[in-house]
């Protein structure tokens, strides 16, 4: 019988390969660092000032004596997204692990959302994940092996009012979560979705500054009264939590976990 400390261990990921999504920034980049520190070679993708993600990826390839690459396509598009996945698997040879995370958020009432934020956040938020499974999984089936990711939200499972598009997208992220893993079910590839709660990361610093305009409020008291208001624990998710929790599904102990949405929300959809 395998112990359980066994299904832990970090050594059964070193030498895989991970593609993650908008991985210069808050989650993505805190889910590329842990697996690069697990020995995973890592495709980052980002959008941003192209200096400091070339030395975000050259720091992280010193740091843990991984290879890194840096994809700089915008990943709303179905066609940058198959060469974002293409151009990983011609580096390292395959993608073993996809963790699709790269996502915006707009705020606004249904009549006045602009469509082209809903066509923008349909498209990143959910339609990649579509696009780069579907290229990541022939690879992974011939492997026998395999993990995608999805980083849904709590608005995946819940909904707020004013984020249509978002709520609309992350909803659909798990249904697709779910028919992907009975897809494979019978093929060593899991698929599972996160559902974080609010992480203190460049999106929300956004929400904050934004909101704190709209209701002429202090910034602070914008986090207090209106951010973490449907967050029972009163504190932000720490990025390391999410990448933790990244590391374990991609664990041997991950195994048997496929299909569901896992909650990292401090008891919001507890209610
Ligand atoms: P972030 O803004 O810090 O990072 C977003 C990343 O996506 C960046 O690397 C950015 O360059 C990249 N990106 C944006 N548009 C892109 C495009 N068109 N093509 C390619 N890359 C693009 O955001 P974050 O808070 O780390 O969010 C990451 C994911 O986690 C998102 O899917 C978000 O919905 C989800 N999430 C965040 C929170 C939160 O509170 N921060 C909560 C739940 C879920």
């Amino acid at each position: 019988m395998t112990s359980a400390s066994r299904l832990l261990s970090p050594e059964s990921l070193r030498g895989k390969t991970a593609a993650v999504t908008g991985s210069t920034s808050g989650i993505g980049l805190a889910v590329a660092e842990a697996l690069a520190s697990a020995g995973c070679n890592v495709a980052l993708s980002g959008l941003g000032d192209p200096a400091a993600n070339e030395a975000l990826r050259a720091r992280l390839e010193a740091d843990h004596g991984v290879k890194v690459t840096l994809n700089s396509g915008d990943l709303s598009k179905p066609a940058e997204v198959r060469a974002y996945i293409e151009d990983a698997i011609a580096a390292f040879g395959a993608v073993d692990i996809l963790v699709n995370n790269a996502g915006v958020q707009h705020v606004s009432a249904v009549e006045d959302f602009p469509d082209d934020r809903w066509e923008l956040i349909l498209a990143l938020n959910l339609s990649a994940a579509f696009y780069a499974t579907k290229a990541a999984l022939p690879g992974m089936k011939a492997r026998g092996w395999g993990r995608i990711i999805n980083i849904a939200s709590a608005h995946g499972l819940v909904a707020s009012p004013f984020k249509s598009a978002y709520v609309a997208a992350k909803h659909g992220l798990i249904g697709f979560t779910r028919t992907v893993a009975l897809e494979c079910a019978e093929t060593g590839i899991t698929c599972t979705a996160i559902c974080p709660g609010y992480v203190n990361t460049p999106l929300v610093q956004g929400q904050i500054r934004d909101q704190a305009v709209a209701h002429n409020m202090s910034e602070d008291r914008v986090v207090r009264e209106v951010i973490l208001a449907a967050q029972p624990s009163k504190r932000f998710v720490e990025p390391a939590e999410i990448a933790a929790t990244v590391l374990f599904l991609c664990s041997p102990a991950g195994a048997s976990i496929t299909g569901v949405p896992l909650s990292l929300d401090g008891g919001w959809t507890a209610r």
